[in-house]
């Protein structure tokens, strides 16, 4: 268990990273941020940096020394660097979350194997087993890389046969996953926390629409039964639970149309905090990020439960400009990220606009 003033190391520097810097500042506990991009968001607000590749061991062994537990704020981080500090100090969540979250594939086996309906799917490694995958799933199907994928990055919608014709040179000639479409009615997600005592919590299920394969909004509470939505939370607690879990983890889900067997059907895990929770931030006493640094110092859990309804809208790109509007909006909360520059299609803040709680 940490105490006051114990150091909490975070791979990545991006917005992730620094809205956990800033929990973890909120009680009292601090940071260092690793992180090989000297523009990283999450150095402004940490008192301990060190800009390195996760390649140099120097680094790494100094870091280890520097902290005394170290957390994440991306899937991606290559496999080495986690066996170098795990050998030396507590990383959380564990590697395997990491293995099984990393890999489209293996996290489909996990989910499957907890009873977790996903899409159909198959493993694609050449343009033969592509083929192959077709006339087992049918189309429509999307072929996505098994690994490094986000935010719809390194995938291909497949419609016609037309489409298969250099499917697999397209993603990259890289070990894929073809799955099979899902008819969904509305994409939601689910928050869910567990902490080195073994507490399981979760937060209000949460509506996303994605535009452009980027998240656009999250709106509180999802437009779907009660009952659907306590199975989600409690597919969420469950895989905490399943992987020994510590810390905040995100699963996105699909729901599909009233008359489906099973309406739920996961579509993908993150071993970390998550975009879709950034509303708790605004909406709930205690954020997913406050949340998460609670678990990594092995302190209790706190409350999920929201106080008000909400809408939580990325700023991405150009949205960054609404600030003035934005801050003139009493019932919002205005959050950037304070990137020095915008990009297209980056993610620079997040604005979540309040209303009074309705239905429980
Ligand atoms: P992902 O990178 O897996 O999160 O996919 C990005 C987005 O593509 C999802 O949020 C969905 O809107 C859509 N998508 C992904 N997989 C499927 C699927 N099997 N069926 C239908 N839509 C999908």
């Amino acid at each position: 268990m940490l105490n006051p003033g114990d150091i909490i190391g975070i791979l990545g520097g991006g917005q992730l990273g620094r809205m956990m810097a800033l929990a973890a500042a909120k009680l009292g506990l601090k940071t260092h941020i690793y992180c090989p991009d000297p523009n990283s968001p999450a150095f402004d607000v940490t008192p301990y940096k060190t800009m390195a590749d996760y390649e140099d061991e120097e680094a790494l062994q100094a870091f280890a020394q520097a902290v005394s537990v170290v957390t994440y704020e991306f899937e991606n981080i290559p496999a080495p660097a986690v066996d170098f500090l795990k050998a030396r100090l507590p990383v959380l969540p564990n590697d395997n979350v990491l293995k099984v979250s990393q890999d489209r594939l293996s996290e489909k086996a996990f989910f499957n194997s907890i009873g977790i309906k996903t899409a159909g799917f198959a493993p694609v490694d050449s343009q033969d087993d592509l083929q192959k995958a077709v006339e087992t799933l049918g189309l429509p199907a999307l072929l996505k890389t098994r690994r490094f994928g986000y935010d719809g990055k390194g995938q291909k919608f497949l419609k016609t046969p037309q489409d298969l014709i250099n499917a697999f040179e397209e993603i990259g000639n890289q070990p894929a996953i073809l799955e099979a479409f899902v008819p969904f009615e509305r994409e939601i997600s689910v928050i869910a926390a567990r902490n080195q005592q073994g507490q399981v919590v979760s937060y209000d299920i949460a509506e996303n629409v994605h535009k452009d394969q980027i998240l656009k909004t999250t709106t509180i509470p999802a437009n779907i039964d009660e009952a659907i939505a306590a199975k989600a939370r409690q597919i969420g607690e469950s895989v905490a639970t399943e992987l020994d879990y510590i810390g905040v983890l995100a699963i996105e889900l699909f729901l599909l149309p009233d008359g489906f067997d099973n309406r739920l059907v996961a579509n993908e895990m993150a071993p970390r905090v998550h975009n879709s929770g950034h509303w708790t931030e605004a909406a709930c006493l205690i954020s997913q990020f406050e949340q998460h640094i609670r678990a990594v110092a092995g302190w209790p859990l706190g409350n999920t439960e929201r106080h008000s309804d909400c809408v939580m809208t990325n700023l991405i790109g150009d949205d960054i400009k609404e600030r003035p509007q934005l801050l003139e909006n009493k019932q919002g909360a205005y959050h950037s990220y304070g990137k020095a520059e915008t990009r297209d299609g980056r993610k620079m803040g997040h604005f979540t606009q309040l209303s009074p709680r309705s239905r429980p």
